[in-house]
């Protein structure tokens, strides 16, 4: 039998009520004469809760039991998920990671999948298992220890699925009816997206908007899955929803298809550091090695053989990256004035693949900052997207005003 992957979200788990009514989806589906696998996220709130836990015991946490801890949020939601199906009278079983396999690397807290043999599932839908309710999120080691694939992985875990069962389709449950032109809780004009490209939705996921996981996206491009992104609020039809799909897929499209935000950037400027080969190299391998996640670099132009260098990365990194500066100038590697860091800065980027073939989006964009006053602190292009670095306050009206300027409300 045709397979199909349905993902539900932390909010569509929240209750035991919300439970049962993705239950009745997936019921819907197996009528329709599906094998189904469902994947499910902790209920909403679980996993920030499980996070704070760990935290408070142990700020300097060993990797391995955060995972232990923060994966087993979805354990509950798949036996609960389960155990309602099966008092619908379909037949369903759940599965952790590690109880199918899931293969992963051993970067906990940030694990990819390896791999997923599909043998265990199969043959319990050969022996009449009509549903294969899957823990998301989580996997299992080489060494044997359970992982988990960064906050949001469910959506990752089920696009994987669909890949290694050959899913008709990877449909993504969640609060939203679909993918929108920007987050529709920051602009109330957002327009809800019939297609959207996989490059596209690869670079706003990239930038922040967290309806899809970045990996998810990049997993469905590659293994060419067909992913949709619905409501698992409303009654659905065969067409709701957006459609992740490729390029060639869309008639139709804006210059820009959308705006991403991200609210938690720091922005962090060493001052007066040598302007000499091999600075560079050592300043990111340094923050490399400290586990600091750089996004955007800005090197000021140099007066008297010394310079700034600018880079961004995320708040909760900021410790770090100060601590790994401080020590590679007390051992005397990088010799710096100072390290300022602006913790009040967020990311606003618009992308779209028409970008490719029509000039004048930045022009357009730094003009519309400029008529509201906003200041751009770090510019980088890429051949798809523009991103600024500004002041976290203007963060919201940012995104409206660059809405309006590139009509995303209205269709191409
Ligand atoms: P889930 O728990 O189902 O995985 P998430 O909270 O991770 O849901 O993702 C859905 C949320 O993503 C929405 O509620 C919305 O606020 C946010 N979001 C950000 N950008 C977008 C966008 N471009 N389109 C739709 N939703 C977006
Ligand atoms: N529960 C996990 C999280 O909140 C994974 C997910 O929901 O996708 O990040
Ligand atoms: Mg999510």
């Amino acid at each position: 039998m045709p397979v199909l992957v349905m993902k539900f979200g932390g909010t569509s788990v929240a209750t035991l009520d919300r439970i049962k009514r993705a239950a009745k989806r997936v019921g819907v589906e197996v009528a329709k004469g599906y094998d189904v696998i469902v994947i499910v996220s902790a209920m909403s709130g679980k996993t920030n809760e499980l996070v704070g836990w760990v935290n408070e015991t142990s700020p300097m946490y060993d990797a391995r039991e955060y995972d232990a801890i923060v994966s087993s949020g979805e354990n509950v939601t798949a036996g609960l998920m389960a155990l309602t199906l099966q008092e619908m009278d379909v037949p369903a079983r759940s599965w952790q990671g590690w109880q199918v396999p899931v293969k992963t690397t051993s970067a906990h807290a940030a694990a990819r999948i390896e791999e997923i043999p599909n043998d265990n599932i199969m043959g319990s839908f050969g022996n009449g298992m009509r549903v294969a309710v899957v823990a998301g999120f989580q996997g299992v080691s080489p060494e044997g220890r359970i992982t988990t694939l960064g906050r949001g992985g469910s959506d990752t875990t089920a696009v994987a699925f669909a890949a290694a069962f050959d899913a008709e389709r990877c449909d993504i449950y969640t609060d939203v009816d679909g993918i929108y032109t920007t987050d529709p809780r920051v602009c109330k004009k957002a327009r809800k997206l019939d297609r959207i490209a996989f490059e596209e939705m690869l670079e706003l996921a990239s930038l922040g908007a967290k309806v899809l996981q970045t990996r998810s996206v990049e997993l469905a491009m590659r293994y060419k899955v067909k992913l949709r992104v619905l409501s698992s609020f409303e009654e659905q039809s065969d067409e709701a929803g957006t459609l992740v799909c490729a390029e060639e897929e869309i008639m139709e499209s804006n210059v820009v298809a959308g705006v991403a935000f991200s609210r938690d950037e720091a922005k962090m400027t060493l001052i007066s550091v040598a302007d000499r080969p091999g600075i560079a190299a050592l300043i990111f391998t340094a923050l490399s090695d400290a586990g600091v996640n750089v996004d955007m670099i800005v090197q000021n132009i140099s007066e008297e053989g010394r310079t700034d260098m600018t880079f961004s990365c995320p708040t909760d990194q900021v410790a770090r990256a100060e601590a790994a500066m401080a020590e590679a100038k007390t051992t005397g590697t990088i010799n710096f004035a100072e390290l300022i860091a602006d913790t009040e800065v967020a990311k606003v980027s618009v992308v779209g693949i028409g970008m490719r073939s029509h000039t004048g989006v930045a022009a357009k964009m730094f003009q519309v900052m400029s008529a509201e006053g906003i200041n751009l602190k770090v510019i980088t292009t890429s051949e798809i997207k523009i991103s600024v670095l500004i002041d976290r306050k203007y963060m919201e009206l940012a995104v409206q005003a660059l809405h309006d300027a590139f009509e995303l409300d209205k269709a191409a």
